[in-house]
């Protein structure tokens, strides 16, 4: 299939934190993709920022490493190489510190939409916010991207968000959750709200619980201290777990608008249950021999916080007042792999039963690996044996039914272009997030007051015994992470 691709109006992207590993390992390769695909315009500029003292060369030069690196073979070609970090120059800002902005100023053109990506630590966000406003740079048509952590909890999001807001508007500000420019979140919508087929069973009625799962097999090495003073909830449920959550589970939005869209996800998210201490299993991955335990990659002996998290949640509206939602996500788990199971009821009367029964249906969207869906659906067996029932599934691999796993853009490519575009339909508002962090933090403080010790998990299993337990307690399970049923 012939991917269509539109270029943008011409931009300056102004990219802070544009010697780190963000930007190394995802920004500056999406940005080169885009210019290879033809959709960034010739006279688009990429000015990065950072304390460090480079030339534009040096910059340059880093950026041909991350290329090669970081894009596939097929893309990447000399002369568009050559062309795309032309479009590249380097000036070096300390956030907090006065030089550097007169330069930024004259770089930037005030006839082409201006992006400021602060791909650095959120405590800088306020303080680089204020200096683009100080110094005339920030204008109408600029956007201003932020990453994630957006806070640490309601007090501190509440904070960001009012740094940010005294000089940028909201209408600006596009906060990054990369799950949501997955091509298969995008495809959540378009299967739920473009087809007649789905909506009328997205209900309590015909959905028995849906699961949400996003597993991992790397461990904290390496930002172990930090991710200490985080752990899975912050880093993983209050953002990404909770956007999949929200748009599996809101009405239709009259329009496919971004505030509409928001709005019907801020309603899952205000009604979503308080979750009592039974309903939350939280785990610390052992040493196995080879690798070091938690404890050890988090340089924290006595260190309390999860590297996996379990918890069943309700949401109390008509349309999901019955039907619980298991999230769980972690850390050296057996096998990476996120997707979300909506599970549907069984049939109410099942007339095969001497023949095997049928299976309740299943719809599985896999955001990685293998970007696609699946709906599980019972047949006959093929053959003369009679009437032998079989569960199989409606494979759709984005990669193998639109063409190859290449042609899928990261989800990076996508934000950044609907940045340009000015399309915050995938990015997370102000009240969003405070509304999450609303909804996490006591789940949180009840765990932290009760000095709660997570349960120890072996490297490369499905998490402890008791996140089964949490399933099989209420009479289900969790689908097989290996991708059985
Ligand atoms: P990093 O590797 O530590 O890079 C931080 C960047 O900020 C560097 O370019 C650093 O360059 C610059 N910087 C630090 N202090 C500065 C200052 N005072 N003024 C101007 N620039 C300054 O961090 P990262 O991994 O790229 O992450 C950046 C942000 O994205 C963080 O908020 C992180 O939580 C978030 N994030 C990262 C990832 C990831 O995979 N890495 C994923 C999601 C979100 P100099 O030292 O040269 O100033």
């Amino acid at each position: 299939m012939v991917s269509r691709t539109i270029p943008v109006e011409t931009f300056d992207l102004v990219l802070f934190g544009a010697t780190g590993d963000l930007a190394r390992r995802k920004i500056l390769p999406s940005l080169y993709r885009r210019f290879h695909a033809g959709q960034v315009p010739e006279d688009a500029r990429i000015i990065g920022a950072a304390r460090s003292d480079l030339t534009d060369d040096a910059f340059r030069k880093d950026i041909r490493a991350a290329i090669d690196e970081f894009v596939s073979k097929a893309k990447r070609d000399g002369p568009t190489i050559d062309a795309f970090v032309e479009r590249c120059s380097y000036i070096a800002i300390d956030a907090k510190g006065d030089g550097g902005w007169s330069e930024l100023k004259s770089a930037v053109r005030d006839e082409a939409i201006k992006a400021f990506y602060f791909s650095v630590a959120p405590s800088l966000f306020g303080p680089l916010a204020a200096k683009l406003r100080e110094n005339g740079i920030a204008c109408e048509n600029s956007r201003l991207v932020v990453e994630k952590p957006f806070g640490t909890d309601l007090e501190t999001a509440k904070t960001l968000n009012a740094d940010l807001a005294a000089s940028f508007d909201e209408h600006q500000i596009y906060r990054i959750d990369h799950f949501l420019g997955k091509e298969t979140v995008q495809n959540l919508m378009a299967v739920r709200f473009a087809n007649v087929l789905f909506e009328p069973l997205w209900n309590e009625r015909y959905i028995d619980h849906v699961q949400i799962t996003v597993a991992e097999t790397v461990g904290v090495g390496g930002r172990g201290s930090y991710y200490d003073t985080s752990g899975a909830m912050r880093d993983m449920v209050q953002n990404h777990l909770m956007q999949l959550l929200c748009l599996t589970a809101m009405e239709p939005p009259t329009r496919f608008d971004p505030d509409m869209l928001r709005d019907e996800k801020l309603k899952v998210i205000k009604a979503l249950d308080p979750v009592p201490a039974e309903d939350v299993v939280r785990g610390q991955y052992k040493a196995d021999g080879k690798e070091p335990s938690y404890r050890e990659d988090a340089e924290n002996e006595d260190s309390l916080t999860e590297s996996f998290v379990a918890l069943k949640v309700g949401i109390s509206n008509w349309r999901w007042k019955h039907t619980p939602f298991y999230l769980r996500t972690g850390k050296r788990m057996t096998r990476r792999l996120s997707e979300i199971v909506v599970q549907f009821k069984e049939t109410p009367h099942s007339i095969f039963e001497r023949d095997g029964g049928s299976k309740a249906n299943a719809l599985t969207i896999r955001l990685q690996p293998d970007e696609g869906m699946d709906l599980s659906v019972t047949i006959k067996e093929p053959g003369p044996g009679g009437m032998r029932l079989v569960n199989v599934p409606l494979d759709m691999t984005f990669a193998d039914a639109l063409g190859a796993e290449d042609e899928i853009p990261d989800a990076y490519e996508r934000l950044i272009m609907d940045v340009i575009r000015g399309n915050q339909t995938l990015f997370m508002r102000g009240d969003e997030v405070e509304a999450a962090w609303a909804w996490t933090d006591p789940i949180i403080d009840a765990w932290e007051e009760r000095r709660d010790r997570p349960h120890a998990y072996a490297q490369g299993s499905v998490g402890p015994e008791e996140a089964l337990m949490l399933l099989h307690r209420d009479g289900r399970r969790w689908r097989d992470l290996e991708g059985g049923s």
